[in-house]
């Protein structure tokens, strides 16, 4: 398994989700490992990347990356399954690999739900204008 780390004697690895890449990952330098190159069971393999290739259904890519209505669930669930896989991962690879998963939090980042229009206006003494899709959320 070729990546930036000169020499590992453990094996850390990542499993995380991304537009366009396959989902496992070098730990330490943060390499986008090439699934084929692992070895997993073709089952897993498969189910590997049709979990990343659903990375993003919670994302409006067409308008400014928005999410779409429900997508914090759509992204929970995701992350859901990707824990599930990276103990399916750890377990088909054995000891001598350390398997971490990491969430995305896209939605939570970016898309909080807003402070209350009362909180702001007892802090600050004005009221909050917020863009309307992030109050319909
Ligand atoms: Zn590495």
């Amino acid at each position: 398994m070729l990546c930036f780390c000169e020499k590992n004697d453990r094996t850390e690895l990542r499993v995380e989700a991304d537009v366009a890449v396959d989902p496992v990952w070098c730990n330490r330098c943060s390499y986008n490992l090439e699934l084929e190159d692992l070895p997993l069971s073709e089952a897993l393999k498969t189910e590997l990347m049709n979990w990343v290739l659903r990375y993003g259904e919670w994302i409006d890519w067409d308008h400014d990356d928005r999410l779409i209505p429900g997508g914090l669930a759509l992204e929970t669930t995701h992350n859901e399954e990707g824990k599930r896989l990276t103990e399916r991962v750890q377990q088909e690879l054995g000891a001598d690999f350390r398997v971490v998963f990491r969430s995305s939090v896209f939605g939570w980042l970016m898309y909080r739900k807003p402070v209350p229009f009362q909180a702001v206006y007892n802090l600050y003494g004005i009221l909050p204008i917020y863009p309307p899709w992030l109050l319909s959320m």
